[in-house]
């Protein structure tokens, strides 16, 4: 139901507002019905921590808003490209997880930890300004083939097939980087060293 649907972009927008992953006017969410061809996507310009329902907006993949008011989501074209390319795909988190972004600015590849994490295959989207066609084309791209994707000095977009998928999506990237810039600063030279536990 359309109605369960906004409930949960808005707790999804809050909880990566919570965690950090999102400011209060970055990043976005969307999310479909299974195969429905319209989307309902967040709202630019409104704090992301404290989304309703009624501020969401539905649009159809020539971006055309079908319901809601205000303005969509800077990025409301690369999300309906995705849409278009991947009918497996019905939710979308674009976040600015920090350190997944800072390891990728560095040239690090940001990889699974665990064999069967969600993380899976990655893919690197050049830097093209954020709400851009050009970005939009690029992520079409590397879109179809990855459910994660790195926007270069700007963040990570997260499919799944539902909103839950997509936001584990988000969260496990950021929670490998972390991992990775620990043990990357561990094994500095002359970095402090824990002494082994007894
Ligand atoms: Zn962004």
């Amino acid at each position: 139901m359309d109605s369960e649907l906004k409930e949960e972009i808005c707790r999804v927008m809050k909880e990566l507002y919570e965690r950090g992953l999102v400011s209060a006017l970055g990043g976005n969410v969307s999310a479909r019905l299974p195969s429905a061809k319209e989307f309902w996507i967040t709202p630019s310009g409104v704090h992301k921590g404290r989304l309703t329902p009624s501020s969401l907006l539905k649009l159809d993949t020539d971006l055309r808003v079908l319901e809601g008011s205000g303005k969509p989501s800077i990025e409301s074209m690369a999300h309906a490209r995705i849409y278009r390319v991947r009918p497996d795909v019905n939710a979308i988190v674009h976040a600015h997880n920090p350190i997944t972004v800072g390891l990728a600015m560095a040239g690090v590849s940001i990889k699974p930890l665990v064999e069967g994490s969600v993380i899976g295959s990655v893919e690197v989207v050049p830097f093209a300004p954020p709400g851009s066609r050009e970005l939009a084309e690029s992520v079409e791209e590397k879109a179809k083939k990855a459910n994660a994707l790195i926007l270069q000095r700007h963040g990570v977009i997260t499919l799944g097939a539902n909103l839950t998928e997509a936001e584990a999506l988000a969260e496990s990237l950021e929670d490998a980087s972390k991992s990775m810039l620990v043990y990357a600063l561990m094994k500095l030279k002359g970095a402090w060293r824990p002494s082994a536990p007894s």
